[in-house]
């Protein structure tokens, strides 16, 4: 087994922890500023590359922190350039995946560069959809390495340029990880560190209720976004397990508690599925659910995933879809897939390097699938088990 390195991410200890770090070893306290606004603001790859410290104190911070936590294994383009998913390795040989797209400017607005992120290597959760849910859980990742994800595709952006937004909608549950996604929202936050508004941050859930609730009495910190899916708790069983624990009528109170507590509109995403959850019994389902409330709903075809049986619902019927649903005067938009072709949703490049599931589970997999979606459109409820693990 290789040694795994356990030294704490420089870009995960608090401003206060590095300061009293510094006084502890007798430097003065701007020197922590100086590292600081290194190891948010320059490209420096180490130390080493700080000419400003004094020779031995870089060696010390070495042997007391990492520089970075992350180290990019495979960068792959797609759109034209547009969208760039990268694979990052961790010190214990786990790999999590972050997605950065780019926004050229509009008339109206300057461009952005959104970064998706991960919370945690694999996810317990197990929606049958995404890539991530049938790798599994490995482990929560560190605050530190969390935040490595964003200095690395700051690294990559153009001179002058930065990131705008970071969404927590990459791999893992963010509720399930909510201690070092809190810390690393802070960071995000601190002006001193990569100081982005709380209004360019989204945190998704597939709807942890203790989460949500624990968010509330916070105040707003980011957007929510709940990714609902089905409003009908037999799909929703199937499709999002954790539903088995928390189901969508207490996801959606909790959700609306939040949002009236912070005057914050909640996103509800929805990944369209043909056939399964897109017919007009599920708009009508989901209109009921949300007519009245501070919400917005994100409506997303499914990238094909090579576990399942599914795939994206057609066009016009995410259209019909839609329309049920501002005729309900629920606003919603139609998201266009970024970054297909490079496997851009939720794990499935990590997927893919985990090589191909046999032939034959996959095969029963989907048949499994297909059966539990026949009888939760039947309107049974699931008897299987909440998945093991998700208690907040
Ligand atoms: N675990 C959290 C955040 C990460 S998943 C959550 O579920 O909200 C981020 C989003 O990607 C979720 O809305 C999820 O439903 C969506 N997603 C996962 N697999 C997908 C797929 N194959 N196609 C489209 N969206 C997918
Ligand atoms: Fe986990 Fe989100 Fe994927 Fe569901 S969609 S398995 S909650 S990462």
């Amino acid at each position: 087994m290789p040694t795994v390195n356990t030294r704490p991410g420089l870009s995960g200890v608090s401003t206060a922890e590095l300061a009293a770090w510094f006084e502890a070893h007798g430097e003065p306290a701007y020197r922590a500023r100086q590292v600081l606004t290194a190891v948010w603001r320059s490209g420096a790859g180490g130390t080493a590359d700080l000419t400003t410290l004094p020779r031995g104190l870089g060696a010390r911070l070495d042997t007391a922190f990492r520089w970075s936590t992350v180290a990019d294994e495979t960068i792959l383009d797609s759109d034209g350039g547009q969208t760039e998913k990268a694979l990052h390795r961790l010190a214990d040989g786990a790999s999590v995946e972050s997605v950065l797209m780019h926004y050229p400017a509009t008339a109206s607005r300057r461009a952005r560069h959104t970064l998706c992120i991960s919370s945690q290597a694999g996810c317990a959760v197990g929606c049958p959809f995404c890539a991530t849910g049938e790798l599994g859980f490995t482990r929560d990742l560190e605050t530190a390495e969390i935040l490595d994800q964003v200095r690395s595709a700051n690294w990559r952006l153009q001179a002058g340029e930065r990131i705008t937004n970071v969404v927590f909608m990459g791999m893992g549950e963010p509720l399930l990880n909510l201690d070092r996604v809190l810390e690393s929202v802070a960071a995000l936050n601190d002006p001193a560190r990569l100081g982005l508004g709380a209004r360019h941050i989204t945190v998704s859930t597939s709807g942890v209720v203790p989460g949500i609730r624990r968010l509330t009495a916070l105040g707003p910190q980011f957007t929510l976004a709940i990714s609902i899916h089905a409003a009908r708790d037999a799909l929703r069983d199937v499709l999002v397990p954790l539903n088995r624990r928390w189901p969508v009528a207490e996801v959606v109170a909790a959700a609306r508690d939040h949002a009236r507590s912070t005057g914050r509109r909640v996103s509800y995403e929805v990944t369209m599925i043909g056939g399964v959850n897109d017919t007009d019994a599920d708009a009508e389902a989901l209109a009921s659910l949300l007519r009245g409330d501070l919400a917005h709903v994100n409506l997303i075809p499914m990238n094909p995933v090579a576990h399942t049986p599914w795939r994206a619902s057609p066009m016009p019927v995410i259209e019909r879809f839609a329309a049920h649903l501002k005729a309900a005067g629920i606003p919603v938009t139609i998201r266009r897939n970024r970054g297909v072709e490079i496997g851009a949703a939720c794990g499935q490049l990590a997927a893919e390097l985990a090589g191909a599931p046999a032939a034959p589970a996959v095969a029963w997999r989907r048949e499994r699938l297909e059966a539990a979606s026949a009888r939760a459109l039947r309107g049974q409820r699931s008897e299987e088990p909440v998945p093991a693990g998700v208690d907040a």
